[in-house]
């Protein structure tokens, strides 16, 4: 029966038979049984579906996939132990030594270093492009050897929004795919394959898990990347994988398939980052109410936002739900229903009150770490980034002052009196 998403957020993924446990099974096991070692080869040669190792695949983690493909309108999807076990994946199941990546430059920072030092090492090279890149200069930014597009549709930290359509026109001209990392926003406020992208990545730590409890990532396949009409491009897909019987996976499994099934055979055995059973229980715990949260989470970001921008003791407001932000009118036209809870914002009096502003805060507590139910907030300058000098901050794109809050699940008015208090203490009552 068709589904509207808050019903997937609840039910997709798992429907229980007559007298089967209500809530979804934690199969807390390693390995499973088999008759004969024929049936076990047939599983071995993707033969048949099942589960032989937790390396690899968990029927757990499967049911919890399951819900997120839902929720994304993918075809097929993986669970990861982290982000950026999620991140990492997405592109190297198509991109090796010697290959090419398109990225734009204002994503998560462990992001960028994962593509910009680790994977460099492997010989995968990047050109990163500005979020707001003309088609020129998007066009420009392509050689020969790329084999993929990727972006954050909303930014962590800078709070840049993906014009995605732009993007992904972008990857498709050049027969590439464009993968999003659609964390910040989520699948209930965007969903970026109805926008032309291909594969979307989650750090399920963030908003889905929701509660600070469990590390998680996921990867989402839309199933409407065509592989084989650029099989010269992508020959992991297209041709047959000696560590996998001669497998041919665009063939065996078709665009549906392909991409999470070579991902999970090769990337999941060889690098083993499975989500656990017990994380993928509790992420679906996250996802039960995700639409629920989402909701609070914009209203307390828009409700924050707007009391930061009437207080004369802030220097700047970034929150691409708020009107007259340089991405307001980008993040009505892909997320009409709000965007995120994360704010970020500057102090008058630069380092040194930002710093006495965290130390004063009553309710947002320090943490690295954003999109809990728990109000939390960073200060770059004095903690992440506390060896850079302001000049070498800016020319990071991030300001001593700067504040970056993540709007919890707490009441709004709580949020803005714990702020005005702490400003107080900073800068000064307000005259
Ligand atoms: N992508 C985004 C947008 C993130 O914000 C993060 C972490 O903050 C990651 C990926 C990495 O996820 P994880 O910490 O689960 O590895």
């Amino acid at each position: 029966m068709e589904m509207n998403l808050g019903t997937m957020c609840v039910q997709a993924g798992y429907r229980p038979g007559n007298g089967e446990p209500r809530e979804i099974p934690i199969i807390q096991s390693t390995t499973f049984r088999y008759e004969t070692g024929e049936d076990m080869a047939k599983l071995f040669d993707l033969e048949a579906n099942g589960y032989f190792y937790t390396r690899l695949q968990n029927p757990t983690n499967d049911m919890v996939a399951a819900k997120i493909a839902s929720l994304e309108g993918g075809t097929a999807a993986m669970l990861t132990s982290s982000g950026q076990a999620a991140n990492f994946f997405s592109v190297f199941n198509i991109a090796q030594a010697g290959d090419h990546v398109v990225s734009s430059a204002s994503i998560y920072g462990g992001t960028y270093n994962l593509f910009n030092v680790t994977m460099r090492k492997m010989g995968v090279e990047f050109t990163f492009v500005s979020p707001d890149a003309s088609e020129e200069d998007l066009a420009a930014a392509f050689r020969p050897n790329t084999k993929a597009v990727f972006g954050e549709t909303i930014a962590n930290p800078a709070l840049t929004v993906l014009d995605i359509e732009r993007f992904a026109r972008a990857a498709h001209e050049h027969g590439v795919p464009l993968i999003i990392d659609n964390t910040f926003a989520t699948p209930v406020n965007c969903r970026p394959f109805e926008w032309g992208a291909d594969i979307v990545t989650h750090s399920t730590t963030k908003y889905m898990d929701g509660h600070g409890a469990a590390v998680g990532g996921a990867i989402v396949d839309s199933g409407r990347f065509d592989w084989m009409a650029h099989a010269d491009k992508f020959p992991g897909l297209c041709t047959p994988d000696d560590s996998y019987h001669g497998i041919t996976y665009a063939e065996k499994f078709g665009m549906a398939g392909a991409f999470i099934t070579k991902a999970t055979a090769q990337l999941m055995r060889d690098f083993g980052s499975i989500q656990s059973p017990q994380n993928a229980f509790l992420l679906n715990l996250g996802l039960e109410s995700l639409h629920v949260r989402m909701k609070r989470h914009c209203e307390n970001g828009l409700a924050v936002a707007e009391y930061l921008k009437s207080d004369p003791r802030i220097t700047f407001v970034t929150y691409p739900g708020l009107p007259g932000d340089p991405y307001y009118e980008t993040a009505k036209k892909y997320m009409p229903d709000g965007t995120c809870g994360v704010v970020s914002f500057g102090i008058k009096g630069g380092r040194e009150a930002a710093s006495l502003f965290m130390k004063s805060l009553k309710i947002a507590a320090i943490e690295t770490h954003v999109a809990d139910a728990r109000t939390c907030c960073l200060h770059p300058a004095s903690t992440t980034h506390r060896q850079l000098t302001d000049e070498e901050l800016l020319a990071g794109g991030i300001s001593a002052d700067l504040v970056r809050f993540s709007c919890g699940l707490e009441d709004a008015e709580d949020l803005i009196a714990d702020i005005r208090q702490a400003l107080d203490a900073a800068c000064g009552p307000m005259e």
